[in-house]
């Protein structure tokens, strides 16, 4: 399970294990959370002889840091992974149409990046094996394949929904209540 952390405007800037989120509460940095506990510690005995307890909500808001009004600022880099590009395409192959598991799929840069293209989120698609391997380092008009779907740099908001793994129900209407119309997550 993880704990969204939002900073106090209500952006979302990370997903936090419950032992950090458990350290918020202690170091008294929660400025308001939503969502009844979605995490108990059982601490040591107290003097008084009541065993502590510490608990955090699903979504916190966290009492600002330089470190994250800076991470706030950027754009959500595409990175290495694929897991959030082939969740935000759905897992379907932007050239077949096909559906597939993670690992059949690949990062097809549109503009290969031998021709230029560049490694950012309206360049790719999830691609198969199959379709990437056609292609090969071709555009898709000299290949003859036409896109399926057109890619987009997924908002902050999305980008929380699409990178956050088991999430509760809580953090899902928070994300998905603020999330843009072309967004195919949109429910
Ligand atoms: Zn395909």
């Amino acid at each position: 399970m993880q704990i969204l952390a939002l900073s106090i405007a209500g952006t979302p800037f990370r997903w936090l294990s419950p032992e950090d989120a458990v350290h918020y509460y202690a170091v008294e940095k929660v400025a308001w959370s939503i969502g009844p506990p979605a995490v108990i510690f059982r601490g040591g005995m107290q003097r008084n002889g009541v065993r502590s307890i510490l608990e955090s909500a699903p979504i916190i808001a966290v009492a600002g840091s330089d470190i994250m009004s800076r991470t706030l600022c950027q754009t959500i880099p595409l990175g290495d992974r694929n897991d959030v590009l082939f969740r935000r395409d759905h897992g379907v192959c932007a050239y077949c149409g096909e559906n597939f598991n993670r690992s059949e799929l690949t990062r097809d840069h549109i503009v290969p990046r031998s021709r230029g293209g560049i490694d950012a989120w309206n360049n790719v698609v999830s691609a198969c094996r199959a379709c990437n391997s056609r292609k090969a380092a071709r555009t898709p008009g000299e290949a003859g394949m036409e896109l399926i779907y057109v890619p987009y740099a997924p908002c902050r908001y999305e980008h929380f929904l699409l990178s956050g793994r088991a999430i509760l129900v809580d953090q899902m209407e928070y994300l998905s209540a603020k999330l843009p119309k072309h967004s195919r997550w949109k429910i």
